[in-house]
């Protein structure tokens, strides 16, 4: 007999993994005695039941009668139920000093990367986009149980432009072209340099082979970069173009980065949906954008986090001062986002360790919205963001509770409605953290 070559003996190791983990997800559970924020409305319901079946909510309704025979039951003692969180801009492979990131293997990166998302999950969330780092084995990593975190839907490297917002190689590193080493991955696998059609292209369909379930591309300036002033565009739209075939082509859409009016304007017309920042944007613009349907995800917590950490996390100047006009600029954007009535799902874009302050978004976001927006930012807004990804999405529905929906489910010591910085605390506050059936906490 031929000896079992190391690919049979992983694929079989891959067999037995996850049917350990679908015995678990067979029970019925019922979560009793909640009052449910489910996503979509403004109050709470009275006290009701969640039913649970495997991974799925089977049934919501009042808590009264008989409970199914032989179910795990859960009291949550008129808490309040809501959604797992869902968050729509991370990038899980960085949680460390960057330092440190620029000298990992992919090893550990890969093992901070565990570890950061297993914390991401005991803070709520339960469903994130990442938009740069992580790919497809990353998201395979949780579906199979290797790893607890929440499910992910990875968008490969950020494809970026030669000295655009991605090019964080240092200053005097050799030019991967000219130095014929072609597409220069920047630390943590971030990012991905690619000039022109045919590279930004391929660029595209690597990241798709390896599971993105959509394409991230810096369109213009950005703060933590050295050498791109905000108020560049980066990309040509031939090469904009690109990468929206390539994802088009693949049934998904792409995510462009950018502050301001130029490049948000130029990446709309040529065929980008969504939008992250535009902190510079005017009213003009954003009318513009409503009006053309595009999506804009923006967030507070990682310019707060710059303003207080970035110098010892060794921000240059030059990034600390554009950090400076972005913040300036904030409670205006977001009340002309409001204005038009844009949704703007929930994002933090933390990169390095203040990913432990990913909570605090919740707070910041109520000084622009009542508790109920943002909860429904953080939830069914965000799943609509996300599930623009169309055949991508293997999960159905989730962010909200709902018959047919994953069961995601956390329950609160609190009510969020009244007070969204519980949220910041959830060691303490949150009390029951459930993932597609999974109890993954509970302290009930
Ligand atoms: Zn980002």
């Amino acid at each position: 007999m031929k000896a079992m070559s190391l690919r049979s003996v992983c694929a079989a190791i891959l067999l037995f993994a996850p049917t350990a983990f679908a015995e678990e997800d067979s029970d019925t559970t019922v979560v009793r005695n909640v009052r449910i924020f489910d996503g979509t409305g403004d109050t709470l319901s009275e006290t009701s039941r969640i039913v649970i079946r495997g991974a799925t909510i089977a049934k919501v309704a009042p808590d009264t009668g008989a409970l199914p025979e032989g179910a795990r039951v859960i009291d949550g003692g008129g808490r309040v139920a809501t959604p797992g969180f869902v968050d729509t801009h991370v990038h899980l492979m960085t949680s460390l000093h960057v330092m440190q990131m620029m000298n990992a293997s992919d090893w550990t990166l890969a093992l901070a990367a565990a570890d950061n998302m297993r914390k991401m999950l005991q803070r709520g969330f339960t469903t994130v986009r990442d938009t740069g780092g992580a790919d497809g084995s990353i998201a395979r990593a949780v579906d199979d149980g290797l790893i607890a975190g929440p499910r992910v839907f990875p968008s490969g490297r950020g494809i970026s432009q030669t000295g655009g917002h991605g090019d964080f190689r240092l200053g005097a590193a050799p030019h991967p072209m000219l130095d014929d080493i072609a597409f220069f991955r920047t630390f943590a696998n971030l990012m991905v340099l690619a000039d022109g059609r045919a590279e930004v292209l391929a660029a595209a369909r690597e990241n798709l082979k390896h599971g993105a379930t959509q394409i991230k591309i810096m369109g213009g300036g950005g703060v933590t970069s050295e050498f791109d002033p905000l108020h560049a565009v980066q990309y040509t739209p031939e090469e904009v173009r690109a990468a929206v075939q390539a994802a088009e082509n693949h049934g998904t859409y792409v995510v462009a980065h950018a502050y301001h009016d130029r490049s948000v304007r130029m990446l709309i017309d040529n065929g980008v949906r969504q939008i992250v920042h535009g902190h510079l944007l005017t009213e003009k613009t954003i009318r513009y954008a409503a009006k053309k349907g595009v999506v804009i995800q923006a967030e507070l917590v990682w310019s707060r986090l710059n303003e207080e950490f970035g110098r010892r996390a060794g921000l240059s100047e030059e990034s600390l001062a554009k950090n400076r006009d972005i913040v300036a600029r904030t409670g205006e954007y977001f009340a002309l986002l409001k204005k038009h009535g844009i949704d703007v799902a929930f994002g933090t874009d933390i990169v390095g360790p203040h990913q432990q302050f990913q909570n605090r978004e919740f707070t910041l976001r109520g000084e622009h919205f009542t508790p109920a927006e943002v909860l429904r930012q953080a939830t069914s807004v965000a799943y609509d963001l996300i599930a623009m990804s169309g055949p991508l999405n293997r999960y159905g529905r989730f962010g909200v509770i709902e018959e047919g929906a994953r069961a995601d489910l956390l329950v609160i010591e609190g009510n969020p409605l009244e007070d969204l910085s519980i949220l910041e605390r959830p060691d303490e506050t949150l009390r029951l953290i459930m993932k597609d059936g999974v109890i993954h906490k509970r302290a009930l």
